[in-house]
């Protein structure tokens, strides 16, 4: 379902057996999702990895709360950053080509960004991918602060991770 006409654009952090950020981005009416290791950066060409992970249905996208233990991502979701996005030219053609160029309206991330694939190798079992900011008014300078650390609640409840897994318990 599309914010106000565009594509919609989500991050939840994800408390998981190894914590990361999933990144997803609404295309053919699914999320393509990355799983970002150690979240993006919004310092201009800094290079966060981003495993590409399963499509995720549109009903997944305000999921917030704690996945039981024992289930396929067990752990506490976050929904740490929503809007929308928008792609350079074709973004199946930009994504089958393995770089894609967007930009993001989102309440913690904005401007350009770009998704490039790296060169698959032997067995790997998920894609990786490089989630970069491009040079611009949102973008921040080497050592300004980070995102992640500045604004670690969810853009749903305001909750802390912590908060989150106390009120499910
Ligand atoms: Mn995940």
């Amino acid at each position: 379902m599309p914010d106000g006409g565009g594509l919609i654009y989500r991050v939840q952090k994800h408390a998981a057996r190894r914590l990361h950020y999933d990144f997803r981005l609404e295309l053919g009416g699914v999320l393509k999702s990355w799983a970002v290791t150690r979240g993006p950066s919004l310092i201009a060409g800094e290079r966060r990895l981003a495993v590409a992970v399963e499509d995720h249905g549109m009903d997944y996208a305000d999921f917030e709360g704690v996945i039981a233990p024992g289930s396929y991502g067990a752990g506490v979701v976050l929904l740490w950053d929503r809007g929308t996005w928008e792609p350079d030219g074709n973004p199946a053609a930009a994504l089958a080509s393995g770089s894609l160029a967007f930009t993001l309206h989102g309440e913690k991330l904005a401007g350009r960004w770009r998704l490039m694939r790296m060169k698959p190798r032997p067995r790997e079992r998920h894609v990786s991918w490089l989630l970069i900011k491009s040079q611009d008014a949102a973008a921040r300078q080497p050592g300004a602060p980070d995102i992640l650390d500045e604004r670690p609640r969810s853009v749903a409840t305001g909750r802390t991770a912590e908060e989150i897994a106390a009120a499910a318990a």
